[in-house]
This record gives structure tokens, sequence and C-alpha cells, in this order.
């Protein structure tokens, strides 16, 4: 089979499918090794991987987990409770909720070196342009890819294309169907700069171990940890939010990043910045399928990562995804010969692995984007849907009650769905209602003052 894109999505079903006895050939045009990534710019922003990846990298490749750890990669359990929980003893059932920290293109490198190292996989430096696909047939039936290097002819063409994957443009041309249902905008930019902790120094200590993040009502702040001594820092920004955006300059982006809430570890007495800012727009939630209706559209391609789902970045949902994708995909081809089949066993995955995420991220992007922009423009808001409004006073509760903390967590690492989590924690829910209890996080910085700072500020 061909699998085209070796990022994460690709290089991990290859991975798997590899394992599983199937000869795979990649194909990716980029050098996923090098600093220069035109075709996945992500990676050179912050990055964590949720337990479901952990469980899913255990299953297929326990060594290349090694590996990573080898590199420096950290894994944080779920013991790390907000101020306001006493109850903290470990549970048993929390202890496979696991997070694990490494800078993207670290990551994506001990990947690439495994791949390289994998018997029954092949890799192909190459672009490609388009499907091969059988005559006249309804639906089309794809029997290959035409690359730069020529024609790869496959059983299977895995696209793991990303985020501007051209393949539905493609299955259309060729006649056949895609489902490209939904689709929401983020409405926000990532700006990102990764720091070292100096020799000697102790990691920072992050709320949640793997990071932190703080909402400030305009705008957001995120800390991840990273491999070995090396850390992050997002600011997530409206993407309209002109005068804000001089946060790309460097100067600029610690003036207003030391203002919020994760700022306190940005400190040239404890970190260097090993980098420079890096921005990333054009976010959205989108849920791509190739079943329409009850049908497969194509034959002899499926797609895995973010060619199928998209939600924002600041839930880190994406590599934990597309592990699961590959695994239901190894799964599916395991139990059915007939390629029809395969199609709908693997679509039918998506109903319970992304869908149930996918409608909490649209419906949590909804609620924050009119929140900031009522904020920041004097907007109306948008009436938030019923879910978001019931994950608010999830969070919440989460931050004082033990039962909720560990359902919360659970759906952020994706063991649970969102509706799981909210019916576990209906008991502290109802209790948050009645008494309207919220978390005393200290004031952010009010958004003119920020603004302020960040006027004053060089911009070399
Ligand atoms: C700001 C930001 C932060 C994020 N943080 C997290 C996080 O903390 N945790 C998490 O799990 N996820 C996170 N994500 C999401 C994660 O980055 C993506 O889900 C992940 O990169 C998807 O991997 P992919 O392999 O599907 O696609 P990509 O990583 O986009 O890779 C697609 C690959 O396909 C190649 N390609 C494209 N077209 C062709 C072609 N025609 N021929 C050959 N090769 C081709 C590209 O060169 C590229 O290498 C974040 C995303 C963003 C934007």
């Amino acid at each position: 089979m061909v699998v085209v894109g070796g990022s994460a999505a690709g290089m991990f079903a290859a991975l798997t499918l590899a394992r599983a006895g199937h000869k795979v050939t990649l194909v990716e045009r980029d050098d996923v090794q090098s600093e220069q990534r035109p075709g996945a710019p992500q990676a050179f922003q912050s990055h964590s991987y949720l337990a479901r990846f952990v469980h899913n990298l255990r299953d297929v490749a326990p060594d290349v987990q090694q590996q990573l750890m080898d590199e420096g990669a950290k894994a944080y359990g779920a013991d790390y409770f907000p101020p306001w929980i006493s109850d903290r003893q470990p549970r048993p059932e929390m202890a496979d909720c696991v997070t694990l920290s490494c800078r993207r293109n670290v990551f994506d490198a001990v990947l690439a070196r495994a791949l390289a190292r994998e018997p029954g996989v092949t890799l192909v430096r190459s672009s490609v342009r388009g499907l091969l696909t059988s005559d006249d047939a309804a639906p089309p039936t794809v029997v290959g890819v035409g690359t730069d290097a020529g024609e790869l002819r496959a059983d299977l063409v895995v696209d793991a294309t990303g985020r501007r994957s051209r393949f539905a443009q493609w299955v259309t041309a060729a006649g056949g169907l895609v489902d490209e249902g939904a689709q929401a905008p983020c409405g926000n930019m990532y700006y990102t700069r990764f720091y070292a902790v100096h020799d000697g120094l102790p990691e920072p200590m992050m709320q949640r171990g793997f990071g932190e993040a703080a909402d400030l009502g305009y705008m957001a702040a995120v800390a991840f940890q990273g491999e070995g001594a090396t850390f992050s820092i997002s600011l997530q920004l409206e993407d309209d939010d002109e005068p804000m955006r001089a946060v790309r300059d460097a100067d600029v982006f610690e003036t207003v990043a030391r203002r919020t809430p994760v700022g306190r570890h940005i400190d040239p007495e404890l970190s260097s910045p090993i980098s420079g800012v890096h921005v990333m727009a054009g976010l959205v939630n989108r849920l791509c399928r190739l079943v329409v209706d009850g049908k497969p559209g194509v034959l002899g391609l499926v797609q895995v990562g973010d060619s199928v789902c998209i939600t924002n970045p600041s839930f880190g949902r994406g590599v934990s995804f597309a592990s699961g994708m590959a695994v239901r995909l190894r799964d599916a081809l395991q139990t059915h010969s007939d390629m029809g089949d395969v199609a709908l066993d693997y679509d039918a995955s998506h109903d319970v692995d992304v869908l149930p995420w996918f409608t909490n991220a649209v419906a949590l992007d909804v609620a924050t984007r009119g929140r900031w922009r009522a904020a920041l423009y004097g907007e109306p808001a948008e009436a938030p849907a019923r879910h978001a409004l019931d994950w608010r006073d999830l969070f919440n509760a989460a931050m004082r009650d033990r039962v909720a903390f560990d359902a919360m967590l659970g759906a952020a690492n994706l063991l649970v769905t969102p509706e799981q989590a909210l019916a576990t924690g209906a008991e502290a829910l109802a209790a948050i209602r009645a008494d309207g209890w919220v978390p005393p996080f200290p004031p952010p910085t009010p958004r003119e003052a920020m603004l302020e700072a960040a006027q004053g500020a060089s911009v070399s």
C-alpha cells in the first residue's frame, strides 16, 4: 500500500501497518528532519501528546516509545491537581492517564529514524500530484498515485497529507463522493517561542505537569514542557487582532507573554530562548469523510490524521486522533478483505473516536470566540450551546472536586467522551450551579494594559 504524507499521521500509519505485515511505501515531499518544513509548519508549534496517543504508541511500537524517552521526552501523570482539591490520593483508574512532552520536530525526527530502519517500509521523497483510478467504475477505485518520481500502484492508498490535503478535490474530480460536512473556523492564530532551562536548573513547574493554560478573556497563553530542558510558550490571539500581531517580534512577544499567567516561566535567570517566534494562522475545525450516505464515495482510498479531522490546536488532539485512526485502519484491514467493507468499518470508527470531541471543539470555540470578540470589539455574542455551558461548569467543578477533575482529564486525554465526563461529574456540576463557586484565579492583565505594554516594547 502507499501512504502519502510522512508527518505524524503518515509515519504512525506506516509503522502500524508495516508491523501488521503490510508492505508500505511512504511518500513525503519534505525532509521531516530538517528545520524547513513548508508542508507542516505546525511542527514548530507547541505540542504535547495525550494519553490516547501514549496507549497506541505503547501497543504498536514500544521500542519507539523508548526511543522518544531516550531523546528526552517526559511523561506526566494525572496527579497535578489545582490547589482547591484536597483529595490527592492516587487512583488506580487514572494510572494510565499519562501525557507525553516532546517538541514536535524532535518527535517527528524520532519517528522518521524508526521508519528508516523498519523492514516493510520504503521511503520515497516526492510529491504526489494526483490519483490513478480504474476506468468507469462507480464509485471510482483508486489504484495508485502519480508522483514527481513516476506512478506508484497500490491496493490501498492512505492519504495522510494533513490540513491542506487535496485528495477530496481529486476524489470529486474522479467522479467519487466526499462528505466535507462540518467546517468551522477557530478564528485565532498561534505565536510560539521555544526556551531551554539553564544547565543544572530544574524544569519549570507547570500546573498540569506537562503544561498549563490561561484564558485572559480576549486571548490565551499556554506553556508546554518539551523534551529534556526545553519548553515552549504560545500566545493564542483572535485572527483579526491587528495591534497584538506585533507579538511576532521577539521582544514584543516576551513583553506580552510575561504579563500572562504562564509568563513566570520566562526568566533570564532560569532559561533562554532557543528559537524565534513561529506563527500559525488559518486554523479551522473540520471533519471530512469518504463514506457518504452509508456508502463509500471512493474505493481503495482512506484518509488518516488531519485529512480526516482538525480541531482547535489548543485541545492538542491531532496526533492522538491520527494514532487511533492508524490502529482502526489496521484492524479493519485484518477483519475484511473487501475494500468497501474496510471503508465502512474504518469510517464508522470516526463516530466513536473523533466525532464526540469534534462536536465538543466546535461548541467550545463558538463560546470562546463570542466572549473574546465581545471583550475586544463589543460584538454581541451568540448564545453558547448547552454543551459549552455544561463544559464551562464542569471545568469550574474540576478545579475543586476530584471526581470532576478526573472526569475532565479523562475526556481531555481522549479516554472518555466529553458526554461521559459530564455524566460522571454531574453531582459536582450540580453543586457548582447551586453555590456559584468559580476558581479564584488572579485577575488577568486587562486588554488595554496589555496593548500598551505591547506598543511600548521595541519592535526590531
Ligand atoms: C499550533 C498548533 C498546535 C498543535 N498542538 C498539538 C498538540 O499539542 N498535540 C497534538 O496532538 N496535536 C497538535 N496539533 C495538531 C497536529 O499538529 C496535527 O494534528 C498533526 O500535525 C497532523 O498530522 P498529519 O500527519 O495528519 O498532517 P501534517 O503534520 O500536516 O503533515 C502532512 C504531511 O503531508 C505532506 N504532504 C502534503 N501534501 C503532499 C503531497 N501531495 N505529496 C507528498 N507529501 C505531501 C506534507 O509535507 C506534510 O509533511 C497542533 C496543531 C497546530 C496548528
